[in-house]
C-alpha cells in the first residue's frame, strides 16, 4: 500500500482521474468535481464535500484503470476508497464512502423508480454488488451509523455524470481538504 498523503489524492485525481468513467465524455475527474459541487449546493458541509470528491479514488490509488465491472468482477472501490480516507479524515468522511455501494442496493430496494434512473454503468455493477436490498437488509442498513449520509451521497454521485458541466476546479478544494484533515 502506497503511504496515501492528501496530496497523492489531489495528484491521483489530477492525472489519472482524466481517465474514462465509463461513460462518454465523463472522467473520472468530471465526476469527483460534479460530485463535490453538489454537496456544496446542497449544503451538506465541508467533510461531505471532501467525501464526495474522493467517493471513488480508491480506483485511483491502488488499481489501473481496468474496468474490472465489465469483466464481471465487484471491484470493491468503496471499501478501498474509505480505507484511504479514514486515515486522512476520519469517519465523517469515509463511512458515507464505504457505503454508497450498499446505498445504491438500498435505494434500489426502497424505491420502486431508483433502478430506472441509473446509469447503464451502474445498473451492469448492482447485479454484482448484490443487487437491490431484501426488506430485512433496508432495515439493518439504516440502522447503521452514516447510512443517511451514504444515500445523500449515492444521489449525488448518480447525479454527477454530466457532460461538459462546468463547476469548480480541484484548487477550490485543497483548502476545504486540509479543514477537514484529521492526519
Ligand atoms: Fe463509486
Ligand atoms: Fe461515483
Amino acid at each position: 500500500m502506497p503511504s496515501v498523503t492528501i496530496d497523492l489524492l489531489f495528484d491521483r485525481l489530477g492525472s489519472r482521474g482524466l481517465g474514462a468513467y465509463g461513460l462518454a465524455n465523463v472522467s473520472q475527474l468530471d465526476h469527483a468535481l460534479q460530485s463535490a459541487a453538489l454537496a456544496g449546493e446542497q449544503g451538506l458541509g465541508d467533510q461531505m464535500v471532501i467525501a464526495a470528491l474522493f467517493h471513488d479514488v480508491g480506483h485511483l490509488v491502488f488499481d489501473d484503470d481496468t474496468d474490472l465491472a465489465a469483466q464481471g468482477i465487484d471491484d470493491r472501490h468503496e471499501e478501498a476508497s474509505a480505507d484511504v480516507l479514514a486515515g486522512l479524515f476520519g469517519e465523517a468522511v469515509s463511512e458515507p464512502v464505504r457505503l454508497h455501494v450498499a446505498a445504491k442496493r438500498y435505494l434500489c430496494g426502497a424505491q420502486a423508480d431508483y433502478y430506472d434512473k441509473l446509469s447503464l454503468d451502474s445498473r451492469r455493477s448492482l447485479a454484482l454488488q448484490g443487487g437491490p436490498m431484501s426488506e430485512a437488509e433496508l432495515a439493518q442498513f439504516m440502522a447503521q451509523p452514516y447510512a443517511e449520509a451514504a444515500v445523500a451521497l449515492r444521489l449525488i454521485d448518480d447525479c454527477a455524470k454530466v457532460s461538459g458541466l462546468a463547476v469548480p476546479g480541484l484548487d477550490h478544494y485543497r483548502s476545504v481538504a486540509m479543514a477537514c484533515s484529521t492526519a
